[in-house]
């Protein structure tokens, strides 16, 4: 049987920036779009003897925004990575999209060629905070969309929200959640905005401009999303991510279980066969050297036993259901507790961990301060 393996595949342009993003993504970039997509085919085409003994079975195209992308040249992607990749018949394949790039055309024809999971980035249904934070959209725009997507028959709809955004009121978040329960996605992800270095809202920061909620605020919205949205029937199955039954993302997944997959594009990460690595971030060296893979890998790195150990630990604990002793054992010869049993104790004992049925999990009190339990993980 062959070993299954998941692919991610960047699109580095959006129409503009957002306030928050740090995101490789740039706009005003329509010049480079053909010779991009062909860039694309290329590193796809420089994989596939080495992919033989691959079963893919979910292709994520993310971004940056994928859907400003002409529907020709997304169809053209998946179909080069059809011809040369072995792919699993239940395949997930995921297109991430901004509602302002949305069409009946652009829907349709993603539904034509295969991507059965659409992952559509809202933020908030607030007008005007989707103004302050830079959007392109408006939530009427959002709505249009998501009706004619469960027209054309996609079942397996993500909306992205974000909370703690500036001049976010309780009562907005509230209104947010009840509204997208009431659209009944699959799947929701609702992330705390971070402000990040380099991105419009840093610099209003340190200006002193920008209004954020506080941090109990912030704590009660996240609270207030994991309450309404499991009475509505989701399940919470990773720090930001909710699912209804058998809806869970099965490429996100795999990031946290630390299973293989391949990154195309600009900046893309990949972990393959225990190495570590990312392709170059200028878009001209990209499109310049794709026919040659291995002259866009940068940076790779043989995984260490105790960065695997790390890892495995941080990344599995992000998952609600923990991480397991067992396939610890399995992967590594050795038991969690030789690793990490004081710091297992220590977290246990201020009940920000917990075991159940041989897993290692999060508590409600864990899961708020999730940052500073995995700091913990990290070995000398
Ligand atoms: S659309 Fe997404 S990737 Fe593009 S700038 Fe906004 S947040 Fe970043």
């Amino acid at each position: 049987m062959k070993k299954t393996l998941g692919l991610y595949i960047h699109i580095p342009f959006c129409m503009s920036k957002c306030y928050y993003c740090d995101f490789l993504s740039k706009a005003n970039q329509e010049n480079y779009f053909t010779a991009y997509v062909h860039a694309l085919e290329n590193e796809i085409i420089g994989y596939q003897s080495l992919l033989e003994e691959y079963s893919i079975n979910s292709i994520f195209i993310g971004g940056g925004t994928p859907t400003i992308l002409p529907i020709e040249a997304l169809q053209r992607i998946l179909i080069k990575i059809q011809e040369c990749f072995s792919i699993d018949s239940k395949v997930e394949i995921t297109v991430e999209s901004n509602p302002g790039t949305l069409s009946y055309r652009m829907l349709q024809g993603l539904k034509e060629v295969g991507v059965n999971r659409l992952s559509i980035g809202l933020q908030t249904f607030q007008n005007k905070l989707l103004q302050k934070i830079g959007r392109v959209h408006t939530s009427e725009q959002f709505l249009k969309n998501y009706e004619t997507a469960l027209k054309i028959g996609f079942e397996n709809i993500n909306m992205d929200l974000i909370f703690g955004l500036p001049e976010q009121k309780i009562e907005h978040w509230e209104e947010d959640l009840k509204k997208a329960i009431q659209l009944n996605p699959a799947h929701l992800s609702c992330y705390s905005l971070i402000v990040e270095e380099g991105t419009t809202f840093f610099d209003m920061q340190e200006k002193g401009e920008l209004l954020l909620p506080t941090e109990e605020e912030n704590l009660y919205m996240y609270q207030m999303c994991i309450q309404f949205l499991q009475q509505a029937e989701y399940n919470h199955y990773e720090i930001s991510n909710f699912s209804k039954p058998g809806k869970q993302c099965i490429h996100n997944i795999k990031y946290w279980c630390c299973d293989e997959y391949i990154g195309f594009g600009l900046g893309a990460h990949s972990y393959f066969q225990g190495v570590r690595y990312h392709n170059v971030y200028s878009l001209e060296d990209y499109i310049r050297k794709s026919h040659d893979i291995e002259k866009i890998k940068k940076d790779k790195e043989r995984i260490s036993t105790k960065e695997a150990y790390e890892e495995f630990m941080f990344l599995g604990l992000r998952l609600i259901e923990g991480v397991s002793k067992e396939e610890f054992y399995q992967r590594f010869q050795i038991s969690m507790e030789e690793i990490y049993g004081s710091v297992l104790q220590k977290l246990i004992k201020l009940n920000l961990l917990k075991e159940e049925k041989n897993n290692v999990k999060f508590t409600k009190r864990g899961l708020e301060v999730g940052n500073l339990v995995f700091e913990q993980f990290l070995l000398e």
